[in-house]
């Protein structure tokens, strides 16, 4: 089937107003692996839209030859809720302005939903199994009550998604190393992604909390298997990801032909898209487990003075930064140094360097999980 370009208007906020997302569409539903795309949740993630912008302009090339054997669904700008919010000329992304929160956490989990569908009726075929544990998920989006814009924004978004193979959610960090999440359970996909991504970071979790997109997609298979209790076959079937693509000044060409071409290759790999996508490029990095990675909070408020940078190996127990006090009356007293818990590489640091208490001013991926860091409570507000 050749591609089709579908425009979806989501809840009018307000009178007058409707906002629209744009869907590309290519191959056939149910011809082969299905994978999603989608760009910039968070709304002032630039480097996504760039990546997607390019990837399109592949896909585009690769329908006309006639190379698309699976099915790939594109959402390349994936929140123009969110692109809306200006205040005094600034683009405030990453929150809701209507009260939503998070555009990335709180997620519908379908356990329930799905487990009264399907309970006693799986049965010996894994293949079978994984068609109606699909359809399932699809009803329960369908059912999916919808009252505000944002959750109009959720069922379009999982309407498109819930039933792929593969999940890509294109993310920024502040100032960072290209790295990305994904489930300890599909630790040897992560790494090849990874891999032609050229990403020295992957942080594999079990159980990152806070319900965000990626794992709305991807949990939604393991935790069946926990609330079913049955021993009927079927694999975690998705594989979903939060590619953070550097941070959010890095929005050139080069990187989103470079990204874009990655994930086609990927995509190759997989049997999604024909042809040869090359021999797979040397890990950069080793997965590491996501209670590994130690970010620090600035203990106070302040101004950020880096000791460290960008891609540095980091030992437990060094300075990253110190914060300096602006109040204090010696400067000399001024400086509070802020320091790493984990040993490893320092991928993340933060744009505004006036910190409020809490705020995050560095991550260190280590390989060794920390005793300060909770399962459930992995991720950044
Ligand atoms: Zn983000």
């Amino acid at each position: 089937m050749s591609k089709t370009i579908e425009t979806i208007e989501l809840v009018q906020p307000s009178p007058g107003t409707t906002r629209f997302l744009k869907v590309h569409r290519y191959g056939t539903a149910g011809a082969g692996a299905k994978a999603y795309f989608q760009a910039a949740l968070h709304s002032d993630e630039y480097p996504g839209l760039m990546a997607a912008n390019h990837l399109v302009g592949l896909l585009d090339k690769a329908e006309k030859a006639g190379h698309i054997i699976g099915e790939i669904v594109v959402v390349p700008v994936a929140n123009p809720i969110g692109l809306g919010q200006q205040l005094n000329g600034y683009h405030v992304g990453r929150y809701e302005f209507s009260g939503g929160g998070n555009f990335n956490r709180g997620w519908p989990d379908f356990t329930d939903a799905v487990a009264g569908k399907l309970k006693g009726k799986l049965g010996a075929d894994a293949a079978a199994n994984v068609a109606m544990i699909r359809a399932a998920l699809r009803d329960a989006v369908a059912e999916f009550e919808v009252t505000c814009e944002f959750d109009g924004l959720r069922k379009v978004l999982l309407g498109l998604s819930i039933d792929a193979d593969m999940v890509f959610d294109l993310h920024c960090d502040n100032e960072a190393l290209l790295h990305l999440y994904a489930s300890a359970r599909h630790r040897d996909l992560a790494a090849e992604l990874a891999a032609d991504l050229g990403a020295p970071v992957i942080l594999l979790e079990t159980e990152p909390g806070g319900n965000p997109f990626d794992e709305t997609n991807a949990g939604a298979w393991w935790r069946l298997r926990e609330a079913l209790g049955e021993d009927a076959p079927f694999p975690d079937a998705c594989f979903a990801t939060t590619v953070e693509l550097r941070g959010r000044a890095d929005v050139y060409d080069h990187h989103g032909q470079a990204d874009a071409a990655a994930l086609f290759r990927f995509l190759q790999r997989r049997g999604v898209i024909a042809g040869d996508p090359g021999p797979l490029p040397p890990a950069l990095g080793q997965p590491t487990p996501l209670e590994g990675t130690d970010v620090i909070n600035a203990p106070a408020a302040g101004l950020v003075a880096y000791k460290k940078t960008i891609g540095e190996q980091i030992k437990a127990g060094e300075t990253i930064a110190e914060l300096i006090d602006l109040m204090a009356e010696d400067p000399g007293a001024a400086r509070t140094p802020v320091i790493s818990h984990a040993s490893g590489l320092l991928f993340s640091m933060a744009v505004e360097k006036l910190v409020r208490p809490g705020a995050p001013i560095a991550k260190v991926a280590g390989a060794e999980p920390l005793a300060h860091r909770k399962a459930g409570k992995l991720l950044e507000n």
